[in-house]
């Protein structure tokens, strides 16, 4: 079985894969199959924006695919950045400039509670999809810890319920196991491993759905 990445973004190309890694499937990224596209990234849910990012690349290239959505949710920020999280500088992208905006608009708040959302949409190519969603709820510190990854910038800003580090001071294993979107991609590795036992649904020259 082949599976599409429809994601530009390198960091979580990584991560995904890493997870992945287990499952004996050909897992390629939307570049590698020379698809260069910005998909416009409009929807006001993330399992919106995880369909059309999926969808695009199926009718690219009729292949199995999946994308991810995901985002922080700041619960004094009625849960912004959210499903913007990617654009909340507006174009310019900028890593810092999304941390440091983050903390000027936390900036006198006691209360910091917050949550990593991921949701991932697994396509087929007869276009039946499913979603697999993972959520974890921390806090958002006062100031930047770690090292800061311009495609996951909030890491630096995140400590987990229960831990003391931020995602960027954990290592990439410590972070996969208890992040939004290993629990998400978990779920969906338990689907294909499952779709795959209960028959040949995912075997290349079989369709599903
Ligand atoms: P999108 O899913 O392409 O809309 O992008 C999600 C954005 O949310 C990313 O560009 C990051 O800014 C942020 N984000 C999502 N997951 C993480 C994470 O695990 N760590 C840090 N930032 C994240």
């Amino acid at each position: 079985m082949k599976l599409i990445l429809a994601t530009k973004n390198s960091g979580k190309i990584d991560e995904i894969k890493k997870i992945l890694s287990d499952l004996d499937i050909q897992i390629l990224s939307a570049e590698e199959v020379g698809i260069k596209n910005d998909i416009v990234e409009d929807g006001k849910t993330f399992k919106e924006n995880a369909l059309k990012k999926a969808s695009f690349v199926l009718l690219k290239t009729g292949e199995w695919t999946m994308a991810d959505d995901s985002g922080i949710c700041i619960n004094k920020l009625s849960g912004l950045p959210g499903v913007k999280s990617a654009r909340w500088t507006g174009k310019s992208r900028n890593g810092k400039e999304m941390v440091s905006k983050t903390l000027n608009k936390l900036k006198d708040i006691k209360s910091r509670q917050a949550y990593f959302e991921c949701t991932v949409a697994l396509i087929n190519p007869k276009g039946k999809h499913w979603f697999f969603t993972g959520r974890i709820y921390g806090r958002v510190t006062k100031e930047p810890k770690g090292k800061i990854d311009s495609k996951l910038p909030y890491d630096v800003l995140f400590v987990p319920q229960g831990h003391k580090k931020t995602f960027a001071e954990m290592t990439k294993e410590g972070k996969n196991k208890i992040s939004h979107r290993g629990i998400a991609l978990r779920k969906l590795m338990e689907f294909i491993k499952n779709e795959i036992n209960s028959g040949p649904k995912l075997h290349p020259g079989f369709s599903c759905g």
